[in-house]
């Protein structure tokens, strides 16, 4: 089959592998949409541990696609099913894994990560993914686009069940990429009042606006300048940091008014994620901080849920479809932060 492996460091190849066969307990799935992300990028310019040249490894933890074979002793599931699989999956015993949250365990095992994963005709979903229940067949109603990007969107919807958003609330976003629009997506269904985006680049800030109409966009060397006079000095009820930038996390504290909320949801580079703290900001604005990382199933199924009903789009999200040889093409936009979510196609 075709599939797109990482070697090492800077070292990604479209190539011919043999076909996966499936084993006992075991699912294969023919992929139909995988997306690359910004941890595929990183594991791209940054290498992984376990990644080598003698162990090469498929890319691609956000996809859908039909299910193509069963392996003995699987029971729910039949080839032909259209599914979208969540990529974590844990022990299954400890106390994180049997409250739902295998994703924080401390066994946790992604596809496309530390398994070989949907850049590839043809994925293998590990026997523990598929008794922990991270396969989820699809209404009919969820292209395959939109239910990969289940994934990305439950990470965002997991930030606002940590954080809140309010009716009426002032949110300000700061990012307008993929991840960004989501955000601002799931912002508008909880009914914020306003809903503010910034980035550096205006082409995206535009793209952002077109997806989600309303969104107040800003294009400044003056954040926290232009907050004050957008909000006559209040700030805002809610910062969702949708960059990975120790300046942006930083500004963040400044940009929050009394009794705000700041979502940290981009982590920031390892080994450089030391930022100032005017911890004063916090105690007089009472400000309450928090992060996110992954999402459990339960979320992963509720964004499912919402993309089935149409609460929530993600087909708009997407803007390019590219051949898998092409990659690096893709890999290299999605640095440069051209355009906001393209799909890898096989065939
Ligand atoms: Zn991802
Ligand atoms: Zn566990």
């Amino acid at each position: 089959m075709r599939a797109v492996r990482l070697h090492e460091k800077l070292d990604l190849r479209a190539e011919t592998v043999p076909d996966p066969t499936v084993g006992r307990g075991e699912v294969l799935v023919r992929t139909r949409s995988a997306f690359v992300c910004g941890t595929d990028v990183r594991m791209y310019k940054n290498g992984r541990a376990g990644i080598s040249a003698a162990n090469p490894r498929i890319l691609g933890h956000e996809f859908a696609g039909h299910i193509e074979a069963v392996g003995e002793d699987v029971i729910g599931y039949t080839p032909g099913m259209r599914v979208a699989v969540e990529p974590n999956y844990g022990c299954g015993t400890c106390d994180r894994c049997t409250s739902g949250n295998t994703q924080l365990c401390k066994q946790q095992r992604a596809i496309g990560i530390a398994d070989d994963g949907a850049f590839a005709e043809f994925v293998k979903v590990p026997a523990r993914a598929v008794q922990q229940g991270n396969i989820f067949i699809l209404p009919d109603t969820v292209s395959f686009h939109a239910a990969a990007l289940a994934e990305p969107f439950s990470c965002a919807w997991n930030a606002y069940e940590k954080i809140g958003i309010y009716p009426g609330d002032r949110v300000l976003i700061i990012g307008a990429g993929p991840i960004g629009v989501m955000h601002a997506k799931i912002a508008r269904l909880a009914g914020a009042g306003r809903i503010m985006m910034n980035d550096l680049s205006a082409d995206r800030l535009e793209a952002a606006q077109a997806i989600v109409p309303g969104v107040e966009t800003i294009l400044t060397d003056d954040l926290p300048a232009d907050i004050r006079k957008r909000t006559d000095g209040e700030g805002v009820d809610l910062v969702i940091t949708a960059a990975s930038v120790a300046a942006i996390q930083e500004m963040a504290f400044s940009l929050a008014g009394m009794n705000g909320r700041i979502m940290f949801f981009g982590g920031l580079p390892k080994g450089n994620s030391t930022v100032r703290l005017d911890t004063n900001e916090i105690h007089y604005k009472q400000l309450t901080v928090s992060g996110t990382t992954m999402q459990n199933l339960r979320q992963y199924r509720k964004i499912l849920d919402l993309l089935a009903v149409g609460a929530l789009t993600a087909d708009d999200i997407v803007t390019g479809t590219a051949d898998a040889g092409d990659v690096a093409a893709v890999v290299e936009q999605i640095s440069r932060g051209a355009g906001l979510k393209t799909a890898l196609v096989f065939s």
